[in-house]
């Protein structure tokens, strides 16, 4: 730290995301990005009309993107904000709408973000038990008398909540915020968006990331009343206009547009998905019910930790969380085929090589 750190930021917990090594070619199942191209029409967004543009800012309302998403999920444009990445659009959230006071509840087993930005933002927090079978406790949520942040489907355990559950949240408390993360929602086949009609507290974000396959890209949008998205926008235009680039517009609108794509793609995911737990399970391990492209597994046979060192040398990466209740599990994404095969092939490996060692 340097001596010039403001003092607002000396408690700062930067936030680890999944590792990126370069030393060797990786089979890559740590961050839930796909190794799939984007949508086809994403390279024909690319033209040379919009690179000789490049030497004027692009539009800082994003209202194209924001038509796009709209008509794409049956809501309207003034309730669309865009962002680079939805970490940028749940982060200008958190700035908006969370104070120095009122203390913010998720999930204890959860998207390590919400802690960070609440550390960084000095916002307190409380964090909400998952029950002991890693469900989230919709009750003590919906008692809780602040604002609300879950990811459904949760990240790490890949578990989904029914919508009517997130209602339940939502309307215990009309006049507190809910954030409802939906980064794998394309994967569940459900969302929250539907509810925003009816509830001026909620606010669904969602990500080209996970399921669009355009994490390099990085972009994110929120789903919520009028208000709420100008007071976003508000908060946006006091820090940074140009949050969204031409070229990400232009390849976001192309991807968002292709539904067929996606389904494929979705279709593809559910087909490894089931694959890998059926492996998983077959070699003892524990395999909770994902509605995600990510398994959350309890291995047999070598510590988590250890099973994910021993990957790792062995060219494949995934995540270990080394903090309490889920130090035994691994979270893998779900691969293609060949990728899944290999996260197979490297697991056997390395478990034989501890079943000799004994
Ligand atoms: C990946 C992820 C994000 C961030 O996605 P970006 O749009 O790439 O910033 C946010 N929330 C959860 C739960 C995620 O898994």
């Amino acid at each position: 730290m340097s001596k010039f750190l403001s003092s607002r930021y000396t408690n700062v917990q930067p936030y680890r995301p999944g590792l990126q090594l370069h030393d060797r070619p990786y089979v890559k199942l740590n961050a839930n990005e796909t190794s799939l191209p984007p949508s086809p029409a994403v390279r024909q967004a690319l033209t040379d009309a919009l690179v000789e543009g490049l030497g004027r800012y692009a539009d800082p309302y994003c209202l194209e993107f924001r038509q796009t998403v709209a008509e794409v999920l049956g809501v309207s444009a003034d309730e669309v904000f865009v962002g680079n990445g939805s970490d940028e659009v749940l982060a200008i959230a958190f700035r908006t709408f969370f104070d120095g006071e009122t203390p913010v509840a998720f999930p204890d087993i959860t998207y390590n973000f919400y802690r960070d930005w609440c550390t960084t933002f000095g916002t307190p927090f409380v964090e909400v038990p998952l029950k002991e079978d890693f469900t989230v406790d919709v009750d003590a949520l919906a008692a809780f008398e602040g604002p609300v942040v879950l990811v459904n489907p949760n990240a790490p355990t890949g578990l989904a909540l029914p919508v009517a559950d997130i209602e339940r949240i939502v309307q215990a408390r009309p006049d507190r915020l809910v954030i409802v993360d939906e980064a794998y929602a394309d994967y569940h086949g459900e969302s929250c968006v539907p509810l925003v009609a009816a509830n001026s507290n909620l606010i669904v974000v969602q990500t080209m990331s996970k399921s669009r396959n355009l994490a390099g890209a990085h972009i994110g949008y929120a789903v919520a009343q009028k208000d709420l998205i100008d007071d976003m926008r508000d908060i946006k235009f006091s820090t940074n206009p140009f949050n969204v680039s031409a070229l990400t517009a232009a390849v976001g609108i192309a991807a968002m547009r292709d539904t067929a794509y996606l389904e494929q793609c979705m279709a593809e995911a559910a087909e490894q998905r089931a694959r890998l737990a059926d492996e998983l399970s077959a070699r003892g391990f524990a395999v909770l019910p994902s509605r995600t492209n990510f398994v959350f597994t309890r291995p047999e046979g070598l510590p988590a930790g250890e099973l994910c060192e021993e990957l790792q040398r062995r060219g494949v990466l995934v995540r270990h969380y080394n903090q309490p209740r889920i130090a035994d599990w691994l979270r893998i994404t779900v691969g293609t085929q060949e990728e899944n095969t290999a996260l197979l092939e490297a697991l056997d490996d390395a478990l034989a090589e501890a079943a000799n060692a004994c």
